[in-house]
């Protein structure tokens, strides 16, 4: 007889659907009181087609949950000096809660210095060093928008991760490392033991193999196959890419780090991509800005 596969879908659509609602409603509570609703602005530079469409559907999402948004477009040759100056107007702006500055960044332009420009109070990304210290140290502040994301993800389907061993790959400063802080707090979603891997780790799939929660953030499409993963595992998949598909209206289809059709009867949950992770993002930003917005 055929096996049946018995996986359940980290839904991260639907979850941001119910928890937008939320949000959408808090929004209006916070106009009343002052006046005017939570607002964020998207400082875009170039015209990098991923960026485009991430920021599009970050604006978009905004209007959906009654926020105020402001998409800054700068053409791909402004220089570090004038997005530096554009980062000073916007935190000084009494009229803006909390901005993003899209990444990557083109290559003449510092990251790490317009990230440190970036007031704290306003970083809703959650990537300055400031709020990165604050979650470590469990002290409140902004969260990196994936990983906090990935967290109200399980939170949501009231998947239960006290004592497993969560295995991370990628060790980025905007997800895998936040991530692996975040699933080692004692919190629940939390309160797992964790085990960071990237690219110098030693035979990698003896270690995904192991792991009740498997997060993948590599950068590499389709990187995890079957073999690399556990039976019953949870699977969180944070990678996103577009594979050229001419035959598609829109040239393309989205994949994750993950092999989902191998991988998934495997699993006990697993998130999709589209669809998963990346909706979820979106929905932390936006609780950010709600946050960054009630002072
Ligand atoms: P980075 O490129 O900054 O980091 C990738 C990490 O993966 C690095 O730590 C790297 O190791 C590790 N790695 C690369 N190759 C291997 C390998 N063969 N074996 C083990 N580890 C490896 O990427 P990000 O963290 O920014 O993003 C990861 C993915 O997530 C990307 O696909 C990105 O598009 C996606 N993403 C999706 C978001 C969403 O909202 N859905 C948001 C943010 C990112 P090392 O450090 O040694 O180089």
């Amino acid at each position: 007889m055929a096996e049946v596969s018995t996986y359940r879908l980290l839904d991260g659509k639907s979850a941001s659907k119910a928890i937008r609602g939320r949000i959408a409603q808090e929004a209006a509570e916070v106009k009343t009181e002052r006046a005017r609703a939570p607002h964020l602005a998207a400082v875009l530079v170039g015209s990098d087609g991923a960026s485009r469409t991430y920021v599009d559907a970050k604006v978009k999402a905004c209007e959906t949950a009654g926020f105020r948004s402001t998409l800054i477009e700068l053409g791909a040759d402004t220089t570090e000096d004038e997005l530096l100056a554009l980062v000073h107007r916007l935190n000084n702006d009494p009229e803006l809660d909390g901005f993003i500055v899209q990444l990557p960044l083109p290559v003449h332009i510092d990251e790490e210095k317009v990230t440190l420009a970036i007031d704290p109070r306003k970083d809703v990304d959650g990537f300055h060093p400031e709020n990165l210290g604050r979650m470590v140290l469990g002290l409140p502040g902004f969260l990196p928008a994936t990983p906090a994301g990935i967290v109200e993800l399980l939170r949501h389907y009231g998947v239960r991760t006290s004592g497993m061993h969560c295995v991370v790959v990628g060790r980025s400063n905007i997800v895998g490392t936040p991530m692996s802080i975040l699933m080692s707090r004692n919190s629940e979603p939390g309160n797992c033991t964790v085990t960071v891997t990237h690219s110098r780790t030693r035979d990698l799939a003896a270690i995904t193999r192991q792991a009740d929660i498997l997060i993948p953030a590599i950068g590499r499409p389709e990187f995890i196959t079957a073999d690399m993963v556990k039976e019953g595992a949870i699977v969180v998949d944070v990678g996103i890419h577009r594979i050229e598909e001419p035959s598609r209206k829109r040239g393309f289809r989205l994949v994750g780090d993950v092999k989902f059709d191998e991988v998934a009867p495997k699993c006990s949950w697993i998130s999709p991509v589209p669809g998963g992770v990346g909706p979820m993002t979106i929905t932390s930003l936006l609780l950010n800005t709600l946050k960054a917005a009630k002072g």
